[in-house]
């Protein structure tokens, strides 16, 4: 028997001495990797995008002081480094890919940026039509 067999972590890949049944590195890569399974397995189902959003806004209420150094400054930053990075190295500033010509972004963003909008001014077009 081999002792010294590593196994790889599923979680965060990271490789780790095999110890009798356990699958992960550590319990939080066991936990972390549960949660994004039952996450994919239940996602699309309304209970439990009512019961995130309502976590979300009991966590929000608790930090409302706090939420904008902890979540909109950190995310706005990573976003310009993420976007000048992209177009220092000319990838698409959406999706990452390489491009080749002059655009910022890829053809496949930029259709679905045109769909995107176009659906929009629709959606506009209804609701004002609505309104009447
Ligand atoms: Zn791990
Ligand atoms: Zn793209």
């Amino acid at each position: 028997m081999n002792m010294n067999k590593t196994l790889t972590c599923p979680h965060c890949g990271k490789e780790f001495p095999y110890k009798g049944k356990k699958k992960f590195c550590s319990t939080a890569c066991c936990q972390r990797y549960n949660a994004k399974i039952y996450y994919h397995q239940h996602k699309d189902e309304i209970e439990f995008k009512d019961k995130k959003k309502e976590r979300f806004d009991k966590w929000r209420k608790n930090n409302r002081e706090h939420f904008n150094d902890l979540v909109r400054e950190p995310s706005r930053l990573s976003g310009i480094k993420r976007r000048k990075f992209r177009k220092e190295n000319k990838l698409c500033f959406n999706c990452g890919t390489k491009i080749l010509d002059e655009y910022l972004s890829c053809p496949e963003c930029r259709e679905k940026r045109r769909l995107y909008t176009q659906t929009k001014k629709n959606s506009n077009k209804i609701v004002m039509k609505n309104k009447k």
